[in-house]
């Protein structure tokens, strides 16, 4: 089944672009998924197509309107059952499980916000989930929203062949990723380690687990404490499956 997107933006010419291309491009063109960008301006109804306007209670800037962003929603057309997310740097920052999840449903409406953001009010009444790309403020949601698609396109089935689940990568059991080597066996001095070269699957798998485990707990022990947590919390006679 095609799993279908609906972004609204005030730059639709910013569609597919990088999504166009490699892994994304090719499952657009072979209708893995959809995608329609949708100009959020066609929804405006003055003489002067305006979508936004001056914060309430003064300040920089502008803000995209209520009345403008929540008929551009409905003009959309979008099952309520679809997911409706807002790119925000207000939003609950985005998580490989957040992606899996969006990957195994009904593809999601996303609005791009622009200027300082969208009047409270739209993300009240249209019930829009906030989700944040991290801590640092983009100009507009469009970057942010293909970065979400684009870890969500790779893990539709069909898109990735034979790596499809993308079960061993970062993030996936809560751990950053081992090193990878390929060729040439030495680089600079630098010799690819032994064990990989061994052919010993077991000493492999292990000796990525370690490294694994290593690398997280140096550089994010937020995730090692995290992983640590959810080992304890699982039952003591199941195995992973
Ligand atoms: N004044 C706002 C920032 C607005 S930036 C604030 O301080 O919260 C303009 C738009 O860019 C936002 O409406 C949002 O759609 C997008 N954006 C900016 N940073 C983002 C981030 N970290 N994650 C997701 N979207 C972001």
């Amino acid at each position: 089944m095609t799993w279908r997107v609906t972004v609204l933006t005030l730059f639709p010419e910013m569609f597919p672009g990088p999504l166009g291309v490699s892994l994304a491009g090719k499952a657009l063109a072979s209708g893995l998924w959809a995608l329609e960008a949708r100009d959020i301006r066609h929804s405006a109804t003055d003489r002067h197509r305006s979508v936004d306007d001056t914060p309430a209670g003064g300040g920089l800037g502008m803000v995209l309107r209520a009345d403008v962003l929540a008929a551009a929603i409905d003009a959309s057309d979008v099952a309520p059952d679809r997911p409706r997310l807002l790119m925000s740097p207000r939003g609950r920052p985005l998580t490989q499980s957040r992606v899996m999840e969006l990957a195994a449903g009904l593809g999601p409406l996303i609005v791009c916000g622009r200027f300082e953001g969208v009047d409270q009010r739209v993300i009240e009444a249209r019930r829009l989930e906030e989700v944040s790309l991290g801590d640092y403020v983009l100009s507009g949601g469009e970057i942010a929203a293909m970065a979400l698609l684009d870890a969500c396109i790779r893990l539709l089935p069909g898109v990735m062949g034979k790596l499809a689940s993308g079960a061993d990568e970062s993030f996936s059991d809560g751990l950053l990723e081992y090193p990878q080597y390929t060729r040439p066996q030495a680089f600079e001095g630098r010799p690819i380690p032994d064990i990989l070269l061994s052919g010993d699957h077991a000493r492999v798998a292990a000796w990525r687990l370690a490294e694994a485990e290593a690398l997280t707990k140096a550089r994010r022990p937020d995730l090692w404490a995290a992983a640590a947590k959810a080992r304890q919390k699982r039952p003591k006679n199941t195995t992973d499956g």
